[in-house]
């Protein structure tokens, strides 16, 4: 059985992830971590920052907290060679390097999307791109995210920019000459590959891929509606990764 902590345990996503992790058998939660006190803490016990934390009684990190928890996380389990898995989106080029060293000291698994559904359309879109002429993508999401475009969206346009380049296709190229409001044909994500940002109250995540030939047009939607949808992904990750130093950039590869 591997013992957990989950860092930002207090968070929306610390919360759904206690609830569901701790009911599988194959785990036992032993800490959440974060500024504030969760609300409900699922049988394990409440630590304020992961120094107020044993190391030798766990077996993987789950950080889904903030870019900056991210970097304190990754140092810690470098440091004590403990296992991570990071959900947190969002972070820079130099808070990406700090995990990346830390995984020459410990396994990490780093994924923009942990929900199987997400996974899979991406890899549908993968087999779509190189037979249509032109692809945008749409994410929508509550509107308490505070970054945009989403991290999956982002990955999902450079794997459609990378199949549409393996197939010895051009980068695509935005058709519209003249923009009355600035911003409205979305950001240029990859290659051409527009990225729309959506942001409501009542949604989770959900995203639509949309590529389209002349007289045809395809769409992938997926929905997560509501944060269970990332449990099992994570569950996954931390099944699969242990201490031995070795990173693993999303979990398309522990879906076979
Ligand atoms: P949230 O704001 O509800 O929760 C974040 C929690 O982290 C808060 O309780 C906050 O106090 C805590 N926190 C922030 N910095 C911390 C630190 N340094 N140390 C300890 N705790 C800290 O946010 P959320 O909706 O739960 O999302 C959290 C992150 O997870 C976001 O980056 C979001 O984009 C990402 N996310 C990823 C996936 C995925 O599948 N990869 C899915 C959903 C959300």
């Amino acid at each position: 059985m591997k013992s957990l902590v989950i860092v930002g345990g207090a968070g929306r996503m610390g919360q759904a992830l206690g609830e569901g992790l701790s009911a599988l058998e194959q785990f036992s939660l032993f800490a959440l971590v974060d500024q504030h006190e969760p609300p409900q803490l699922f049988g394990a016990l409440y630590a304020a920052t992961l120094d107020d934390v044993d190391p030798t009684k766990v077996d993987v990190v789950i950080n889904f907290s903030s870019p900056q928890g991210v970097v304190a996380s990754a140092t810690w389990c470098g440091e004590n060679a403990v296992a991570l898995v990071i959900g947190t989106t969002g972070l820079s080029t130099e808070q990406r390097r700090a995990v990346e060293e830390a995984a020459t000291r410990t396994g990490v698994v780093m994924a923009a999307n942990f929900s199987i559904g997400a996974v899979l359309s991406e890899r549908f879109a993968a087999m779509a791109a190189p037979y249509f002429e032109r692809a945008e993508i749409i994410e929508l999401h509550h509107d308490r995210k505070v970054d945009a475009p989403s991290g999956t969206s982002i990955a999902t346009a450079m794997t459609i920019a990378n199949a549409r380049k393996s197939s010895g296709l051009a980068p695509l190229r935005d058709p519209t000459t003249r923009h009355t409001i600035d911003g409205a044909r979305g950001a240029d994500a990859v290659d051409g590959v527009k990225v729309h940002s959506v942001r409501l109250p009542g949604l989770v995540a959900h995203q639509e891929i949309l590529f389209a030939s002349a007289g045809e047009g395809l769409t992938i939607r997926h929905d997560s509606f509501d944060r269970q949808s990332f449990v099992h992904g994570v569950a996954l990750a931390a099944f699969a990764i242990d201490s031995t130093p070795k990173f693993l950039d999303g979990i398309a590869s522990l879906i076979p």
